[in-house]
């Protein structure tokens, strides 16, 4: 029995860190799945300001497209200027060419704010790009050294297993389910002395009886409180054997209870 309880004492060890590696596997593509999200807003960012900026430049041609017809309408009212002959004429004329230069004026204005929109849209789309480059680039050297760190946990986790394998043969199957789940449970602890009565996963108290049947060490025998697998472990002081029929059957209920 001593060896059972070394072999579980070794594949406690293995198993803790067995667990561990696989959620650290588990855990590595989401530092990365992060980063390409914010990769994903920033390109999604990029493709609408450069539609803003495609739309600046429909714009602008507008805007030059009328500036041209206004000074074609004053460049044709200048010329008939030198055919008209009366006062009336010439006032509906001055009128025409006034208005015309003063949408020309309007669009040059509007063309040039245009322009400067355009400019700074410009450097702000070459900013983005920069950005999204290095972003891109980040990722990539992240996803080679995730790639390379899973790699290595992997092997490691390979390495655990064949320990693991190497220490289970006859050992009693429904034990080391069992056993297996308690320290996936019990955050890598499944096996644990009892102290001076107590059991030294839960720190509770244990029946007298119960603490001497845990002394034979003949049979693996699970804590009623936590379900953890008990051995005798170094005592402070000395039990009395007070037996009660009673409790040992209340305490296999309860055993028996936790892996419903
Ligand atoms: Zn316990």
């Amino acid at each position: 029995m001593q060896s059972t309880f070394e072999k579980l004492q070794q594949l406690q060890d293995i198993l803790s860190r067995k667990f561990e590696l696989e959620h650290e596997i588990h855990e590595i593509p989401r530092a990365l799945a992060k980063k390409q999200e914010l990769l994903n807003r920033l390109k999604k960012s990029y493709i609408e300001s450069n539609e803003r900026f495609e739309g600046t430049k429909r714009s602008l041609l507008n805007l030059k497209k009328e500036l041209g017809e206004a000074e074609m309408l004053r460049e044709d009212s200048e010329k008939k200027m030198d055919v008209i002959s009366t006062q009336r004429e010439y006032e509906a004329l001055e009128k025409e060419i006034k208005s015309a230069t003063e949408k020309e004026q309007y669009f040059r204005r509007e063309i040039q704010k245009e322009e400067r929109n355009l400019e700074e849209m410009s450097t702000e789309l070459k900013k983005d790009e920069e950005m999204i480059a290095s972003e891109e680039e980040e990722l990539k050297e992240e996803d080679a050294k995730i790639k390379a760190e899973s790699d290595e946990k992997h092997v490691h986790l390979k390495e655990l297993m064949s320990e693991e394998k190497a220490i289970i043969p006859g050992m009693d199957e429904d034990i080391l389910f069992k056993f297996e789940r308690i320290i996936k449970n019990k955050s890598g602890l499944g096996i644990v002395p009892v102290t001076s009565g107590v059991c030294t996963g839960c720190h509770m108290m244990l029946p007298g009886q119960f603490v001497n049947e845990v002394r034979t060490g003949e049979g693996i025998l699970f804590c009623p409180y936590c379900s953890r697998i008990l051995f005798f472990g170094e005592q402070e002081e000395v039990f009395e054997d007070t037996y009660d029929e009673d409790d040992v059957g209340g305490l296999a209920d309860l055993v028996d209870d936790d892996f419903e």
